[in-house]
């Protein structure tokens, strides 16, 4: 069966230049910390994998899983966050990688959840932006794309937990969601 896009948005040869430079800036910015990348499950695993291969410093690495409650393609403020953490997040420079900051709940909850547990830094690292439709009061330090108000699928991200194995980012149509 063939995927039914509107247009493919990033192609993946742009998607793997961009997420270089990002690897290396936050080389460079991270050179005398010691960081801990925080993969946001589950759309940013692909992202996440890649952009850690890109760090040219020691990093160490772990994992937490955000759900929101809210219509199909998008979020009503409610957040959930799993913590599956097994290292220590006290005192430590923490940059949380994410596959999309749209109204920015999910990523202000996750923000918050850190610096309750005591982390000195906090910076957050999303591939893709969508500043037209943000509510909460959060600015990614690390953006890949600025995107515009539209549904994307692909590279990490799904819909209704298909298309996350692509290696572009596409739009799907209308009558595929
Ligand atoms: P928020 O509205 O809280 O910033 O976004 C929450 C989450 O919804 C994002 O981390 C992402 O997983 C998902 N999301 C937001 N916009 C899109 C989109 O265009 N496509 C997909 N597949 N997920 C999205
Ligand atoms: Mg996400
Ligand atoms: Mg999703």
């Amino acid at each position: 069966m063939a995927f039914d896009f509107e247009k493919i948005l990033i192609e993946k040869h742009t998607i793997e230049k961009r997420v270089a430079e990002l690897g290396k800036k936050i080389s460079s910015d991270y050179a005398d910390e010691e960081l801990m990348a925080i993969c946001i499950l589950k759309g940013s695993i692909l992202f996440f994998a890649d952009l850690i291969r890109c760090l040219s410093i020691p990093v160490k690495i772990d994992f937490i899983k955000a759900s929101s409650y809210g219509t199909r393609t998008s979020t009503s403020g409610k957040v959930k966050v799993d913590d599956l953490l097994s290292e220590k997040i006290k005192g430590r420079s923490v940059i949380l990688v994410e596959d999309i900051v749209d109204s920015g709940f999910t990523i202000k909850r996750i923000l918050d959840f850190f610096m309750e547990q005591g982390a000195s830094d906090v910076r957050v690292c999303t591939l893709l932006d969508k500043p037209d439709r943000r509510v909460a009061d959060v600015d990614p330090d690390y953006s890949g794309f600025t995107i515009p108000d539209e549904f994307v699928v692909g590279y990490g991200m799904d819909f209704d937990q298909r298309y996350r194995n692509l290696p572009y980012i596409a739009v799907l149509k209308e009558t595929e969601k």
